[in-house]
């Protein structure tokens, strides 16, 4: 179902909802990068502060709540390497004057009792939900994943009031969104999954033209949808990256040793003739000789060698597609248009980022899709020069094709 303003402004909000002394569970996205035992990224964190913060104002006790990463044995369990205890030494840091406690299982008997004794304005944060996968013998049970009712009753049961701010798993029916909807009478959504949907929305339902889509990434598979939705959507989609090649091969082209999707080619090329006025293609490309950051060549596409490997758009199309972007008034992003990862062949994705910022500064609607992308577009260029980087992988994806949601609406 494609969201709309309209549904958007039916789901409850968190600032529509009395507060005051409350207990407050709060499903987040604290799924942080993690390096050696330390976050490397503090966004998703700050991401949640503003919902946080409007929390301890109303003086709530605060539970919260969060996968991190995927747990697919008991040993993920024990390493400890996805283990949220590390985000809860991040809460103390950023929140001095707040008491905050981390309970290292999630499931555990006594939280009741745990949070009963808690004062308002305490924060608790609870261990990794989807710890819930895997039981203490080993066997995969994944009570977390596949929305287990008893899980969702039993959190639904720990508080009065359910806030959902996890932007990042809204498409995904778990028993920490879904299933504590079932079971809860209060409840809304925060303020980061209101704004991601709001800026989403408008890019949806925005006519601005010309309306341009960039669509890179390592795979068309993964992004059949996407590709798509927005050719129905977009005046033009500019396509790069790894499924460029896909596309070049189903014209016919030699792309030698590049990545290619072979059960994808009868695809690219019904789409080649379904959008042929929309699609735009590579008309060269920067070559390596492996899948390695050396210094590669700028050819044509009619003398890429059987030897060689494409890993970024070429120069001329770099150019080509900077144009475009520069004479939108609407553009979305999602996926690199080159092996970004490389310094030698991290250039047109450097450029199309800095190309998008210049040209929201000048009142073009720029939104940046999740993941890699999000994180090229902060590295090349101001996140403040973009409309809206969304914090989401797969679900801001979710929103724009108007893919269910079973983690964002009450069924
Ligand atoms: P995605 O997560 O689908 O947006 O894909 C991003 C990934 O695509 C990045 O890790 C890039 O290295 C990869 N990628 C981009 N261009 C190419 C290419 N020409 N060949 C192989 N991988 C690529």
């Amino acid at each position: 179902m494609k969201l709309t303003q309209q549904i958007l402004k039916a789901i409850p909000k968190i600032q529509d909802l009395s507060l005051e002394n409350k207990k407050v569970l709060v499903r987040l996205d604290l799924n942080v990068p993690i390096k050696d035992g330390k976050i490397t990224s503090m966004e998703r964190i700050n991401a949640c502060k503003k919902t946080i913060d409007h929390l301890i104002k109303n003086n709530c006790k605060i539970v919260l709540i969060s996968h991190l990463s995927r747990i697919k044995s008991i040993d993920d369990v024990n390493s400890g390497k996805k283990s949220l205890a590390v985000v809860a030494d991040a809460l103390a840091q950023i929140y001095p004057k707040n008491k905050v406690t981390f309970v290292k299982d999630s499931y555990d008997r006594n939280l009741p009792k745990m949070i009963n004794e808690m004062q308002p304005t305490d924060i608790m944060l609870l261990e990794n939900t989807r710890y819930n996968d895997v039981d203490k013998s080993g066997n995969v049970i994944k009570l977390e994943s596949k929305n287990s009712q008893e899980l969702g009753k039993f959190w639904a049961n720990l508080c009065e009031v359910f806030v959902n701010d996890a932007f990042a798993t809204i498409h995904r029916g778990h028993a920490s969104n879904a299933g504590i909807m079932k079971y809860i009478n209060k409840y809304c959504i925060g303020f980061l999954i209101q704004e991601e949907l709001e800026k989403i929305v408008a890019f949806n339902e925005r006519i601005e033209k010309p309306k341009i889509s960039i669509v890179g990434g390592a795979k068309i598979a993964d992004k059949i949808i996407l590709l798509e939705t927005l050719m129905k959507n977009s005046d033009q989609v500019l396509i790069g990256g790894g499924m460029a090649n896909t596309f070049l091969a189903a014209k016919g082209i030699n792309v030698g040793k590049s990545l290619i999707e072979k059960d994808m080619i009868e695809t690219a090329k019904k789409l080649l003739v379904k959008y042929k006025d929309k699609i735009v293609l590579p008309i060269d490309a920067n070559v390596g000789k492996e899948f390695k950051d050396e210094p590669g060549t700028q050819v044509g596409l009619v003398d890429i060698g059987t030897e060689m490997m494409i890993l970024d758009i070429g120069m001329k199309t770099t150019k080509k597609y900077v144009e475009t972007i520069s004479n939108a008034e609407t553009i979305f992003w999602n996926g690199t248009t080159g092996v970004n990862e490389f310094k030698n062949f991290e250039n047109s994705t450097k450029d199309i980022a800095q190309a998008i910022a210049n040209v929201t500064k000048k009142g073009a609607y720029s939104l940046i899709g999740g993941g890699d992308t999000a994180g090229a577009a902060v590295k090349f260029a101001d996140k403040n020069d973009f409309s809206w980087v969304s914090t989401g992988g797969g679900a801001t994806l979710a929103v724009i094709q108007g893919d269910d949601l079973p983690g964002l609406l009450k069924k």
